[in-house]
């Protein structure tokens, strides 16, 4: 559904595999403590149940929200207030009412910005970093099972997208 998703999907299988096994041929340790974080790190994830307003998109997503949320000051998020979770690609499952999400892409059009074709709410965004992969961003606004205390507990990291650095704090954070 996203910027040709199966290619996308085949590139990181195969990355990621490639990496495994070079890395146990290499260091059969260091693959053994990568796997075991990466298993220790999927028992950290709560999944979560999301929709759209009128309910027609619905998702679920597996979040370790203790990882913190991210909000950013570019100009789509700052226009949408968009609050969000990174997960990555197969954390996210849309379960029902994927034929009824659209799309919108603006500037280099390396993010995809699903919306509900009837109440406009944007349930998640996709797109690829290099750092990342592939990744969804949530919008935690619109889990429905994620409590306000566990929102409100997590750290949000700030991120300067409106000047392409999004490894740092803009200088003011306050509105968005
Ligand atoms: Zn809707």
């Amino acid at each position: 559904m996203a910027i040709s998703k199966e290619n996308l999907w085949l590139k990181k299988v195969v990355t990621v595999n490639l990496t495994f096994v070079i890395a146990a041929i290499i260091k059969p340790k260091g693959y053994l403590t990568i796997r075991l974080y990466t298993l220790l790190e999927e028992t950290m994830k709560t999944t979560y149940h999301g929709s759209c307003h009128c309910g027609t998109i619905r998702f679920e997503a597996d979040i370790d929200i203790d990882q913190g949320t991210s909000k950013c000051n570019c100009s789509f998020c700052a226009k949408t207030r968009f609050w969000k979770a990174f997960v990555d690609e197969n954390a996210l499952r849309v379960t029902s009412g994927s034929n009824y999400l659209t799309e919108y892409q603006f500037g280099g059009r390396t993010i995809v910005h699903f919306f509900c074709r009837t109440c406009g709410v944007k349930p998640f965004g996709c797109g690829e970093a290099p750092d990342m992969g592939v990744f969804y961003a949530i919008n935690v606004a619109c889990l429905d099972d994620l409590t306000v205390d566990d929102l409100l507990n997590a750290p949000v990291e700030y991120q300067d997208g409106r000047h392409d650095h999004w490894e740092r704090q803009p200088a003011e954070i306050r509105h968005l």
